[in-house]
C-alpha cells in the first residue's frame, strides 16, 4: 500500500497526537531486549515500523485492526516493552506498532469477589500498589513487575516469583476482552469456573500478539499477609539435592510461595556474600498464619530428609534482603544496557525450560557438559549456570543463565554466542521430552523449534492462526515459523 493511503487511513481513525513517526522512537520499536546490544550499538538489521499508534479505546483498536487486516499491514501489539525473545521485533516493511499506553485505567477492584479488572496498559506495579492499600495483592511478581503491563503479561503467559503459591498468569486470569484482526471484539465473562466447552481464555493467554489484541483483563486477587512471611536458606552439595528437596516439599502438598535452587555459578551472582562456592536452596512461606506455620514445618521436614546433601542453613534475613531487591526498574534495565556497551559483555542471557522431576537434572548436566565441550567460544563465557525457580507437583523449570564477553562485531553477537548456546539448551530439552520455553514465550527466536515443541499438536496451533488471523497480519514471525524471517534469525 502507498504511504499516503496508510497515513490517510490512520488519520481517519486517530488524531495526529496519537500517531508517532519520530525516527528514534521507530528505531527503538524495531527490536526488544533480545537484540539489546545490537540495538544500543545502532547496528540493528531489521526494518523499522512505519508508525507507533496510541489508541484510546477498544473502538479505535477495532478500527485499526480492520484497517490493517484489509490492507495487509503487519501489527505488533506493545505493552511495557520488557519482551526478551523478539516478540516486539519487526520483520516486515509495512508495520505499525499498537501501543497500550492510553489503556491505563484500573476499571474495578472488587474486594468481595476477590478480582480486579484493568485495561491492557496498566502496569502490574500500579495495580499491586492500589491493592496493597486495601490489604490485597495480585500474587503476580515477575522481576519486570515495575515495568510490564497487563496486556503483555497475559500475552506472554508470564509467571512471577511467588508462582508456587499463586500460580502463573494463566491461573489468575478470570476473563478478558480482546480484538481480532477482522475488528471483532470478544469479551470472555468473569465466572469462577465453567464447563462451557474448551477454555477459550487460552486463545488469548500466551498468544504473544499473534492472534488478537488484548484490551482488558480481570484477574483474581489475594489477601496479603507480609507480617507472616518466613524465609529459609541452605547451602547444598549439588543441584540434585536441591531438586530432591523441592520435589519433597511439593509432593507432600505444601505450597511455599518461593522454592528455588541455584547452581554454584548462578549462586555466585546472587548470593556472593554467603554462598561459599556451594549451591543455594531457598524458600519463602507466605499467607495466613496457619498455612505459613504448616508450610515452614513441611520445608524443615523435607530438608531433614535430605540432610546428607545439606551443608548448612543460612541466616534467613539474608534471603529476605535479597528478595527485597530483586525486581528491575526501568532505570535498572537502562543501566544494564549501558554496562554492556561499556564492557562489551552480555550479562544475564537466559533460556528457561521445563520438564518432570526425573528429567530436569539430566537436562541440566547434559547442557552443562555440551556447552563446556562443544561451544566454540566457551573461553569467552564468564558465567554458565542455572536455577530452578518454579515448581509443580510433577516437575519444575530450569533457568539457564550465561554471561559472556563479546569478542566480535556487535551485529554478529547473536549468531556467534547466543544462538549456539540456546540451540544446545533447546536440543537437550526437546530430546528428553521437556518444553523449550517455560515462561518467556517463543517470540521470534525460538520459532525454529515451535513445530518440534508441539509435535502432532502443532496442527491445533496452526489452525488457530488460520482461523483468527487468515491474512497473517498479527506479529509476523512470532511463535509461527516463517521462511522470510530466517535471514534475521541467526
Ligand atoms: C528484567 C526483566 C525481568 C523479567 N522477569 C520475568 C519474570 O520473572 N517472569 C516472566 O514471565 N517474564 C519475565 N520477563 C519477561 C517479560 O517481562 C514478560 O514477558 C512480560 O510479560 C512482558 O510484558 P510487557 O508489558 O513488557 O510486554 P511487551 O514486552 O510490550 O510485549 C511482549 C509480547 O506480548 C505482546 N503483547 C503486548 N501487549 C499485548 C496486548 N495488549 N495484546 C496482545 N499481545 C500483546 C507483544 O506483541 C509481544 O509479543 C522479564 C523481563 C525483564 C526485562
Amino acid at each position: 500500500m502507498s504511504a499516503e493511503k496508510l497515513w490517510n487511513g490512520l488519520r481517519e481513525i486517530l488524531s495526529e497526537g496519537q500517531i508517532n513517526t519520530n525516527p528514534d522512537d521507530l528505531y527503538d520499536a524495531a527490536a526488544d531486549r533480545y537484540k539489546k546490544y545490537a540495538k544500543a550499538r545502532k547496528v540493528l538489521d531489521v526494518p523499522t515500523p512505519l508508525a507507533i499508534v496510541y489508541p484510546k479505546s477498544v473502538e479505535e483498536i477495532s478500527k485499526l485492526m480492520s484497517f490493517c487486516n484489509e490492507n495487509l499491514i503487519n501489527v505488533i501489539p506493545r505493552g511495557g516493552k520488557t519482551a526478551t525473545e523478539g516478540g516486539l521485533e519487526n520483520w516486515k516493511e509495512t508495520t505499525i506498532v499498537i501501543d497500550a499506553e492510553h489503556l491505563n485505567q484500573i476499571i474495578k477492584i472488587d474486594e468481595y469477589n476477590m478480582q480486579a479488572t484493568v485495561q491492557a496498559g496498566v502496569p502490574l506495579q500500579v495495580l499491586e500498589d492500589e491493592l496493597r492499600k486495601v490489604g490485597l495483592t495480585t500474587g503476580h511478581s515477575p522481576q519486570s513487575k515495575p515495568v510490564a503491563k497487563y496486556g503483555g503479561l497475559v500475552a506472554t503467559r508470564s509467571i512471577g516469583q511467588f508462582s508456587t503459591l499463586y500460580g502463573g498468569i494463566e491461573d489468575m486470569v478470570v476473563g478478558l476482552e480482546c480484538v481480532f484482526p477482522d475488528g471483532h471484539v470478544a469479551r470472555i465473562k468473569n465466572v469462577s469456573r465453567r464447563a462451557g466447552g474448551p477454555d477459550i481464555r487460552h486463545i488469548a493467554i500466551g498468544n504473544e500478539g499473534t492472534l488478537c489484541y488484548i484490551t482488558e483483563v480481570t484477574v483474581k486477587v489475594f489477601r496479603y499477609y507480609p507480617e507472616n512471611n518466613k524465609f529459609f536458606g541452605y547451602l547444598v552439595k549439588n543441584i540434585d539435592t536441591g531438586v530432591s528437596v523441592l520435589r519433597e516439599v511439593m509432593v507432600a502438598g505444601y505450597r511455599p510461595s518461593v522454592a528455588r535452587v541455584y547452581s554454584e555459578e548462578d549462586a555466585r551472582q546472587h548470593f556472593y556474600h554467603f554462598y561459599q562456592d556451594h549451591c543455594v536452596l531457598i524458600f519463602m512461606a507466605e499467607g495466613n498464619k496457619g498455612i505459613v506455620e504448616a508450610t515452614a514445618k513441611g520445608i524443615e521436614e523435607a530438608v531433614a530428609k535430605y540432610q546428607e546433601g545439606i551443608i548448612e542453613q543460612v541466616d534467613s534475613t539474608l534471603i529476605e534482603d535479597w528478595f527485597n531487591h530483586l525486581n528491575w526498574s526501568q532505570q535498572d534495565i537502562d543501566d544494564e544496557i549501558e554496562g554492556m556497551i561499556e564492557n562489551d559483555s552480555h550479562a544475564g542471557f537466559t533460556t528457561e525450560i521445563s520438564a518432570d522431576w526425573e528429567t530436569i537434572p539430566k537436562i541440566y548436566y547434559n547442557v552443562m557438559s555440551r556447552i563446556r565441550n562443544e561451544f566454540p567460544r566457551a573461553h569467552d563465557l564468564t558465567m554458565l549456570g542455572g536455577h530452578s525457580s518454579h515448581s509443580y507437583i510433577n516437575g519444575t523449570n530450569m533457568y539457564f543463565v550465561y554471561n559472556y564477553s563479546i569478542n566480535c562485531a556487535p551485529e554478529d553477537e547473536m549468531r556467534i554466542y547466543h544462538h549456539p548456546l540456546q540451540t544446545i539448551i533447546v536440543e537437550e530439552t526437546l530430546k528428553l521430552g521437556g518444553s523449550m520455553c517455560h515462561h518467556h514465550g517463543i517470540g521470534k527466536y525460538r520459532n525454529e523449534w515451535t513445530k518440534e515443541e508441539h509435535g502432532s499438536a502443532y496442527y491445533m496451533l496452526e489452525k488457530l492462526k488460520e482461523a483468527f488471523d487468515p491474512n497473517g497480519i498479527m506479529n509476523f514471525g512470532t511463535i509461527f515459523p516463517q521462511e522470510e524471517g530466517i535471514k534475521y534469525q541467526k
